[in-house]
């Protein structure tokens, strides 16, 4: 698929960078990187509603994860997907009367719009579940031969109960957030009640394709672990990936899940690293669609906000974090920016190397932001008075190729 325009990363090769830290959902903080190359998939939109803040700030962390390994001379190939085929967009689309793929592809032109002004660097591929099915039917007929498949009725079901060893809450506990997940716990004649849907027969005119399993559409999890797998999979790499990201939400049972398909189709692990951003909330209320109190990135853009400033905003405090978005935050960002362009226009400011130094130190520590911004407002108050380098130039390329912050 057609990906927005590449943002252009100015070299910082004069600096030395430390090995990237993340913090790992399972294990906590390790490095990031086993090789030169560096593979990473995010799970993306499901494109029945325009980009707001929360999946701004997750793509936005996986940004900088993905500039700091290119700065750091690592080849990244980076993959994301769209999950344009899913019940919440036929939803959608029923009830506004809309034509589902007609609907999918204004909001995938919206999501990249909105991903090209928030100068987020394009991944190397952004893959559409509607274009991957004979990958994701290969990867299918994978699981059937090695006996995790089972049908019920029309559908199948991937047998998870040799695989819940390490599952990280009670059943119980799980049961319930798969169920709020759109999981089918209870349904009769399932062999655990935590089995996901693999392939799902067609019903009520919904839209099918036709399969070695029947006419029908894939479910959620395998479509992520197929295309990360048909993009990523050297065929040598026990985990196959570097890492999978997406929110926090997505940690169970997505990504859980994920992890547990893959090992039975494949026999190896899935990702080295599982690494989750925080939930955006507004006003004290966690921003939901059900709450209807979501904040759009391109209405934010539509009212004139520049979107360096919620890139500003959204950087301000910890990716890992839950935080709540304000207008009040967003004035606070535009204070600190204007205070930055001010600094940066002048031909003389305070010593940059250092900065610089300490910027690449703290996205090192797992993309510790809140330090790094905290730094340059410090730096532009520190230039007003001491000037002694000629560099604002080299300082604005850094924060441009470090935090995609183009002042
Ligand atoms: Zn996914």
């Amino acid at each position: 698929m057609n990906i927005w325009p590449q943002a252009y990363l100015p070299p910082l090769d004069n600096f030395k960078f430390p090995e990237l830290i993340l913090c790992d959902s399972n294990a906590g903080l390790v490095k990031a990187s086993r090789f030169k190359n560096f593979s990473i998939y995010v799970c993306g939109i499901t494109p029945y509603d325009s980009t707001h803040l929360g999946h701004a700030a997750t793509y936005l962390a996986f940004d900088l994860i993905n500039r700091y390994q290119i700065l750091s001379k690592h080849e990244v190939n980076f993959i994301e997907n769209v999950t344009d085929i899913d019940d919440p967009l036929l939803e959608r689309a029923k009830r506004d009367t809309l034509n589902w793929q007609a609907l999918a592809s204004e909001q995938v032109e919206l999501f990249k719009s909105d991903m090209s002004a928030l100068r987020i660097i394009p991944p190397k591929s952004l893959v559409k579940v509607t274009e991957s099915f004979s990958l994701i039917e290969k990867f299918i007929t994978l699981l059937s031969d090695r006996g995790f498949l089972y049908k019920l009725d029309k559908d199948y079901y991937f047998s998870v109960g040799d695989f819940l060893n390490d599952l990280p809450i009670s059943v119980n506990e799980a049961v319930s957030i798969f169920k709020e997940c759109g999981g089918d716990p209870e349904r009769a004649g399932k062999k655990h009640p935590l089995d996901p849907v693999i392939w799902q027969a067609n019903r009520d005119g919904d839209p099918g394709w036709p399969s070695s399993f029947g006419f029908g559409r894939p479910g959620w999890h395998v479509e992520c672990t197929a295309i990360a797998c048909g993009h990523l999979d050297n065929s040598i790499s026990d985990p196959i990936i570097d890492l999978q990201g997406g929110g926090s939400d997505l940690a169970f049972p997505h990504h859980y899940m994920s992890a547990k398909i893959v090992n039975a189709a494949l026999g190896r692990k899935f990702a080295c690293l599982y690494v989750h951003s925080g939930m955006i909330g507004l006003d004290g209320e966690k921003m939901s669609k059900s709450k209807g109190n979501l904040v759009f990135v391109s209405k934010l853009l539509e009212n004139k906000v520049d979107p360096m400033v919620i890139r500003w905003a959204l950087l301000s405090e910890h990716y890992q974090v839950d935080r709540q978005y304000s207008s009040e935050l967003l004035k606070e960002a535009q204070a600190d920016v204007d205070l930055l362009r001010a600094a940066l226009s002048r031909s003389e400011v305070a010593d940059s190397d250092q900065l610089i130094n300490d910027l690449i130190a703290d996205l090192s520590n797992n993309l510790d932001t809140p330090s790094a911004l905290n730094r340059l407002v410090l730096w532009a108050k520190k230039s007003q008075t001491d000037e002694t380098f000629n560099k604002a130039g080299q300082v604005s390329r850094a924060i441009d190729s470090l935090l995609g912050l183009a002042l």
